[in-house]
């Protein structure tokens, strides 16, 4: 653990890249600002992507799957379009509703094989409130 001035992301969290939340047979949806990010992060144009990557079901968006996982995970590096990747991926798992309440913190725990199961609720709490306050999340979530 890091002195408390100064707490980093992995006093809670390390991910183990188990590719657990990318698996499925459906993926979450991007809303618009999800879509012109990844577009964006791609370096493609929109029908590129739209072809390569989506699946478009009427109005709604999701990423393809291939293999049982959404087409742009790597079982050896993660997400491979980690900066535009869509806000309910960048939620994933530090959800700020763990603060909120205890049981969404044991279900996102229990899903999720990455969090430090060494340190209490509380001291969860403590470090990523600091990290919120800090706006270092986004930067270390998956
Ligand atoms: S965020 Fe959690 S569930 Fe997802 S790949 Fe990392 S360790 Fe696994
Ligand atoms: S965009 Fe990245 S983080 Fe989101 S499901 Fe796909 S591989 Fe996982």
């Amino acid at each position: 653990m890091s002195s408390d001035s100064s707490p980093t992301i992995t006093d809670i969290f390390t991910c183990s890249l188990c590719g657990f939340c990318c698996h499925g047979e459906t993926t979450v949806s991007l809303d618009e600002h999800d879509q012109e990010r990844m577009v964006q992060a791609l370096g493609l144009s929109r029908e590129e992507v739209e072809q390569k990557y989506w699946r478009i079901t009427g109005s709604v968006v999701q990423m393809q799957i291939r293999d049982g996982h959404c087409i742009f995970y790597d079982k050896n590096t993660g997400c491979t379009v980690h900066e535009g990747r869509p806000w309910r991926c960048r939620q994933w798992p530090l959800h700020p509703s763990m603060l909120a309440d205890e049981n969404n913190y044991t279900t996102i725990t229990e899903s999720c094989p990455g969090f430090n199961k060494e340190i209490s609720y509380e001291e969860f709490c403590r470090v990523f409130r600091a990290l919120i306050d800090r706006g270092d999340v986004d930067k270390f979530s998956r």
